[in-house]
């Protein structure tokens, strides 16, 4: 209706809703649903992180701070970035905000102008494309398919770089793909951005702890430091603590930067919540052995997870080198017809009879502008992922 403002005609509908909406009156029906669409750890926050804002509470710290955090928790960011990346970021070159999202969101808003182009490799976490729109910016969508390992390469990023470039969003390890970038490939577009000083790094490394294989993360700031003066370091609590409720995300960057985002958020939320900045230092300086559990938690399911979809007639899956998701390639079933009689013309109609036949919820590849795709979370109880791939290859046997 005319109440509505034309800004909001360009989010995407979201397709995960329909997905929520349709399990749920699966299970409504009593039907045995299993959810791998989720993309937030399956284990709890860790005892000490909890019992630090406990203490916050019994200690009062219940009053605003300092919209880009309390001086506590951007010294526990810093000392974050200084250990884990080498990278030298002062309290007030840093921002915390409500989720990494919103750091996204605050960066974004805060620079955009109308016009102005933004870099986006796909498949992408969807709420890149929609803040730039919000912003009136144009994203450039790059795809980077499976034959790339998912990644962007030096030559893409220098034919799509042009004089409105404003900022490149990377994202390592990757949400849907797991894809992660070595110091190698980070070097390569990094010369490519040395030769246009008008283009920004977004880099959303929010998955950072959570990397396979013996890999090591390395990140934009770290590779280049010449382009530290135009980078925005951004990462958070949520996945790498299992803290998604607690909504902490922060971002390093120049203070110029820094300073335009804390304005704009001390138009919209002001701090995030002061309970959860003091469980995020408890979480950033306390012990790290929580962390690098659940990683072995899920690489072990990757590796199940991977290898039975590649026993799956019809699917292919790339390995993924981090974050906890699974994305595989579901075209050579586009033109078949499931038990049921469901003609699947696309990765939409695969998810929706997948969900509606086998009782097993994914995300379709268009969610993250990739079709011929979906994405399998292996943020679920090991039984539950195990039942999940066995409907899954049953839904692709039955294919005709
Ligand atoms: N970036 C990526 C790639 C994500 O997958 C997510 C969460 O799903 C976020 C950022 C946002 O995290 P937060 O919950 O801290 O806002």
């Amino acid at each position: 209706s005319d109440v509505i403002a034309d800004r909001l005609n360009r989010i995407s509908p979201s397709q995960t809703t329909a997905m929520r909406q349709r399990a749920q009156a699966l299970k409504a029906e009593g039907k045995d649903v299993l959810a791998i669409s989720s993309g937030e750890p399956d284990f709890d926050t860790p005892e000490h992180i909890k019992e630090a804002a406990i203490a916050a509470i019994r200690n009062n710290q219940t009053r605003y701070t300092d919209i880009s955090g309390t001086l506590a928790l951007r010294r526990a960011v810093a000392a974050k970035f200084q250990r884990d990346n080498g990278l030298d970021y002062a309290p007030d070159e840093i921002l915390v905000g409500t989720g990494g999202k919103q750091v996204i969101y605050d960066a974004l808003i805060a620079t955009i102008n109308a016009g102005d182009e933004v870099i986006i490799p796909t498949p992408c976490w969807v709420s890149y494309p929609d803040i730039v729109g919000l912003a009136d910016g144009t994203p450039v969508l790059l795809p980077c398919g499976p034959n790339q390992g998912f990644k962007l390469t030096p030559e893409q990023l220098e034919a799509a770089i042009t004089p409105k470039t404003k900022w490149l969003i990377v994202n390592t390890p990757s949400n849907p793909t797991g894809a992660t970038y070595s110091a190698e490939e980070l070097r390569g577009l990094c010369d490519v951005l040395l030769r246009h000083p008008q283009v920004h790094i977004l880099t959303d490394d929010i998955y950072e702890k959570l990397v396979f294989d013996g890999r090591r993360f390395t990140t934009f700031a770290q590779v280049e430091p010449r382009l530290r003066e135009r980078t925005l370091t951004m990462n958070g609590c949520s996945k790498s603590y299992a803290m998604t409720g607690w909504r902490i995300g922060f971002g390093g960057a120049p203070r110029h930067l820094i300073k335009a985002m804390d304005k704009l958020q001390g138009q919209s939320t002001s701090n995030t919540c002061s309970i959860a900045q003091a469980a995020a230092v408890a979480a950033l300086e306390g012990p790290q052995d929580a962390t690098e559990a659940m990683r072995q938690v899920y690489e072990a399911r990757r590796n199940r997870v991977v290898a039975s979809l590649n026993a799956t007639p019809h699917l292919r899956c790339h390995l993924p080198e981090g974050a906890f998701y699974a994305f595989p390639d579901m075209t050579a079933c586009i033109g078949m017809t499931t038990e049921a009689g469901t003609k699947i013309t696309n990765d939409w109609d695969f998810v929706f009879a997948l969900l509606t036949e086998q009782g097993v919820a994914t995300v379709n590849g268009t969610a993250f502008m990739f079709p011929g795709h979906f994405r399998i979370s292996f943020a679920a109880a090991d039984a539950q992922l195990e039942d999940a791939c066995a409907r899954i290859r049953r839904f692709c046997e039955g294919l005709r």
